[in-house]
């Protein structure tokens, strides 16, 4: 983390677990667990079903309501999609863009991430785009050559104003959901690597203040470690965000020089 040039970003990503009727007692759990004072941004990406009951009950922990998807067309005949201003509507501030599980279980490449992410910064929310690659890419030695085309078109079009508002999680395939993280050396390298691209596009300062986060079973004995590299700036956090007192742990852990 570096806080001095750019914001540690805590988020939690639910996917398809939980029920609307789960958060309220969810989150007396996690305020109870929490410190009294915070140096990050805390987001929850829930179901967008569940947003407007997480904003209700999430309000005096001052947590953050995120989807967890959004489709890239503005409105129109598109049954079972929710558009960008649906979702800034009903109070999201975040929303996570890209998610490996949407790449390979609903066939998303990384045009259509581009026009996702487009969509949801017209819209005021913070993209979390997520790249990273699969375990045969990082046998093949082609993580970062990968993780470069993913970042650079995920931001194609995309100007320096507009990239403040963008949020990068690099997220190895191999690490998600498989209690597999990449080592802390592993993950700064690539996040790192993430900076350096951005930096190749658009200049040392908007380098320097994107946060970038890790997400691969990143949980309450292993945060500490990855959030003191200094340039990972936060964590995309299933399984663990699913626990209250393991994610106050992860949201503890960011407090540390
Ligand atoms: C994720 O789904 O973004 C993720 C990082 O999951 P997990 O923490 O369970 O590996």
């Amino acid at each position: 983390m570096n806080r001095k040039y750019r914001k540690t970003v805590i988020a939690g990503n639910w996917k398809m677990n939980m029920l609307a009727s789960e958060i309220k007692p969810f989150m007396e759990q996690l305020k109870a667990e929490l410190p009294k004072t915070r140096t990050c941004e805390m987001v929850l990406c829930t179901p967008a079903v569940m947003i407007p009951a997480m904003i209700k009950a999430g309000k005096d922990c001052k947590v953050a309501a995120g989807g967890q998807d959004v489709s890239k067309y503005a409105k129109g005949a598109y049954t079972g999609e929710i558009s960008a201003s649906q979702l800034a509507d009903i109070g999201a501030k975040y929303c996570i863009v890209g998610h490996s599980e949407r790449r390979q279980y609903h066939g998303e490449d990384d045009m259509l991430i581009n026009a996702k992410v487009k969509a949801l910064i017209d819209q005021g929310i913070i993209p979390i785009i997520c790249v990273g690659e699969s375990l045969e890419q990082r046998e093949m030695d082609l993580t970062m050559e990968y993780v470069a085309y993913q970042v650079k078109a995920a931001l194609s079009g995309v100007d320096a104003a507009k990239l403040r508002r963008c949020v990068i999680a690099y997220e190895p395939i191999w690490a998600i959901g498989t209690g597999k993280t990449a080592t802390a050396e592993q993950a700064q390298e690539v996040c790192q690597g993430i900076r350096a691209v951005i930096r190749g596009i658009y200049g040392a300062r908007p380098a320097r203040a994107v946060s970038i986060l890790y997400g691969g079973s990143m949980n309450a004995k292993n945060a500490a470690e990855l959030l003191a590299q200094p340039d990972i700036d936060g964590g995309l956090i299933g399984g663990a965000s699913l626990k209250p007192a393991d994610f106050a742990t992860i949201i503890k852990a960011t407090d540390q020089e």
